[in-house]
């Protein structure tokens, strides 16, 4: 059977560049694909610490002027995966962060910075490259989502997808951006990028793409709703035919208790015992009292999605209860204030560390008890996957992905042995204090405590079952357009 060959558009890719859970699915999925018959290329853009990581690499196609500038595709292979890089300095080299200036607000030009990464993954996907055309072009995010709209409009046949990660960031500009983007005038229509007299990146993209999919089937559900498809709901309901929940897995030899680095001890599903070495070495860093308690942990952006305000909200009732909490995560200043006021008035209980570090997310997974993510939307979520894999209980809201993945604890998938965690209502205080007082209680029972950390490391979440879903709708996707 032929390979199929897909370019990947991304505006993050792990471990190259990342600020969230979509740069460790666009980083996994080319290696489990591999398996299922699937080549992947991902488009990425030349950011410098991109063009860092790739060092000299092999420029292969140039573009005389791509919005205000020379640009090149420089190919390269960095850590198993086949990248083409888009240099184009004008717009990608800069310092600071991927999409937003030192004032701390979008940076001025980007809805010009992803109209470019769309366009010249339009132009691969015409196939301006000498010896390959993709069969499908998978864009991912509102940054690559007009990708399908320029092939559409400029008449191209290549099969495409766009993937859905977070319907809360849509890319979108006002009118006068529209000119710019070098699209024929019909597509500020219904039927293209025209979103409420603006233009919409991801609206042009859903409404443009072949196939549409997101990160759980209850994400895909719920996205069909007023009140989670941000305003795009009709659209979404309208080709509903063509719209897909794929769950993300996670990289399980990155994510290993076995064999992880960061961890002050290593262990496996036979020896939970050894974890205690890793509560230890969290207390320290967190400045917490050393004790066998229950011990939460959050691993997060500190946004209004991730419900964490509703936590902070009922801190004093967490570390009433006898718990402490380990909290690593940055974003909203307000948040972060909440959670280090917390930490002053909690002192033992409640450790907090603003920032982003990578090896210390992995540490809180080897050593606390429970990972509390209790976001008001998740469209997939990958903490809780982690948690799952490091014998972390999660104990979640019930919504997205996260209902797709938890087996709530309750009699009867106690009974079953099915149990992998808590689950409670969504951004409510009463069920957030409801659940955690449930966790304290099962944290009580150590035996069956067990039982909940071996059945979540038994869990499946590697990309296996997502990957062959992915290969079987490129399938799907070749074959209509063979039909
Ligand atoms: P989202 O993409 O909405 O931020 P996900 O759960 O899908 O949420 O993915 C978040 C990813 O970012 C996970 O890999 C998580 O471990 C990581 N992460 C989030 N905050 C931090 C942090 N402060 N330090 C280290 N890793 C973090």
């Amino acid at each position: 059977m032929k390979t199929i060959q897909v370019l990947a558009v991304t505006p993050e890719i792990f471990p190259l560049i990342k600020t969230g859970g979509l740069a460790d699915v666009t980083g996994a999925l080319p290696g489990a694909l591999a398996d299922h018959n699937v080549a992947v290329r991902t488009l990425i853009p030349g950011y410098p610490k991109v063009m860092e990581s790739i060092g000299e690499g092999e420029a292969i196609y140039i573009f005389p002027e791509l919005y205000g500038g020379t640009a090149r595709l420089i190919a390269a292979t960095v850590a198993g995966l086949d990248l083409l890089v888009l240099d184009a300095p004008h717009l990608f080299n800069r310092p600071g962060s991927l999409y937003l200036g030192p004032d701390g607000k979008d940076w001025f030009d980007n809805a010009t910075r992803f109209a470019a990464l769309s366009c010249a993954a339009g132009e691969i996907g015409r196939g301006v490259l000498p010896g390959y055309q993709p069969d499908v072009v998978h864009a991912h995010d509102w940054q690559a989502a007009l990708t399908p709209v320029f092939l559409r409009f400029g008449g191209h046949q290549v099969r495409t997808v766009v993937t859905v990660h977070n319907m809360a960031f849509q890319g979108q500009f006002p009118a006068d951006n529209f000119p710019l983007l070098g699209l024929p005038a019909g597509a500020f229509s219904l039927n293209g990028v025209e979103y409420y007299g603006g233009v919409g990146y991801l609206k042009g993209g859903l409404a443009c793409a072949d196939a549409i999919t997101t990160v759980s089937p209850t994400y895909a559900d719920e996205i069909c709703t007023g009140a989670f498809g941000m305003g795009l709901h009709g659209l979404l309901r309208a080709r509903h035919n063509v719209l897909h929940g794929i769950v993300n897995g996670i990289d399980t030899a990155v994510w290993n208790p076995a064999t992880d680095d960061a961890l002050a001890q290593t262990y496996d599903i036979r020896s939970l015992g050894r974890r205690v070495a890793n509560k230890r070495a969290i207390e320290l860093r967190f400045n917490l009292q050393e004790d066998d308690g229950l011990l939460y942990c959050v691993v997060s952006r500190l946004t209004w999605q991730k419900g964490l305000d509703v936590l902070a909200a009922n801190l004093d009732t967490l570390v009433a209860s006898g718990a402490r909490l380990a909290l690593l995560g940055s974003g909203d200043a307000a948040l972060e204030q909440q959670f280090i006021e917390a930490s002053l008035r909690h002192p033992g209980r409640v450790g907090v560390i603003v920032g982003y570090d990578e090896p210390l997310s992995h540490l809180l997974m080897g050593g606390a008890d429970a990972i509390l993510v209790p976001s008001r939307f998740e469209p997939c979520g990958l903490t809780q996957l982690y948690g799952l894999r490091y014998g972390c209980v999660p104990v979640v809201a019930r919504t997205g992905g996260l209902a797709d993945t938890i087996v709530d604890a309750n009699e009867a998938a106690i009974s079953a042995g099915a149990a992998t965690g808590v689950m409670c209502h969504a951004a409510d205080s009463g069920a957030l204090n409801a659940a955690l007082e449930r966790t304290q209680r099962l944290y009580t029972d150590r035996k069956l405590w067990a039982a909940l950390q071996r059945a979540g490391m038994k869990t499946d979440v590697s990309w296996d079952h997502s990957a062959a879903r992915y290969a079987a709708l490129y399938i799907q996707l070749l074959k209509e357009k063979q039909a």
